[in-house]
């Protein structure tokens, strides 16, 4: 078994439920083992967009890197993820942060992920999901996060609210804004 960070970002739509439906089809294959809570960031990039959710989830699994991409794939197009603008918005991205320990080049992937280090909104819930995350060479990645301080982003809570709560969380924050 290898254990895998999987990085969610979702800036379209109910953004929580393209990250509840990604984790279930990513659960329905792989083992869950942790997953952080939900974080608000600031779109990156050069196009104008809504802000992102985002969480890690850690799973263990027998699938070998590529496999573990293909999934992730699958789980975005399932949500009906389209690619027409490079950094655009996006309903559900998927990215292999960690498989493991083990380097991977390969055409279509790298890991650990290019941007792991650089980015708050990943390294934060990363670490909160796997407190011990390191990179190949065994640097431990807690040691990257106060270069990144400066950027905004915003723990929401848990990610574990049910159906029914998020209906009653809706329905008050649609009253509060009529009144
Ligand atoms: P994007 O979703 O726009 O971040 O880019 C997804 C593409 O990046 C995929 O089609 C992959 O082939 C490629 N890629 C390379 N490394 C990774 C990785 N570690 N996790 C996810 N996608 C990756």
């Amino acid at each position: 078994m290898v254990r895998v960070a999987v990085g969610f970002g979702s800036n379209i739509g109910d953004r929580q439920d393209h990250l509840d439906a990604g984790l279930g089809v990513l659960s329905a294959s792989w083992t869950p083992v942790s997953r952080s809570s939900l974080y608000e960031s600031a779109p990156v990039g050069p196009v104008e967009q809504g802000p992102f959710l985002n969480a890690v989830a850690v799973f263990e699994t027998t699938a070998g890197p590529a496999e573990v991409l293909s999934l992730l794939l699958a789980a975005e197009q399932s949500r009906g993820r389209t690619r027409e603008v490079r950094w655009g918005p996006r309903t559900l991205d998927l990215d292999l942060l960690l498989y493991g320990d083990r380097t991977v080049e390969e055409p279509g992937l790298t890991v650990p992920h290019p941007e792991l280090t650089n980015r708050r909104f990943v390294l934060e819930p990363l670490l909160e999901a796997w407190p011990e995350a390191a990179l190949p060479d065994g640097t431990p990645l807690g040691g990257f996060l106060p270069a990144v301080r400066d950027q905004h982003v915003e723990n929401v809570g848990p990610w574990n609210v049910s159906l029914w709560r998020r209906t009653w969380w809706r329905l008050l924050k649609a009253v509060s804004r009529k009144q």
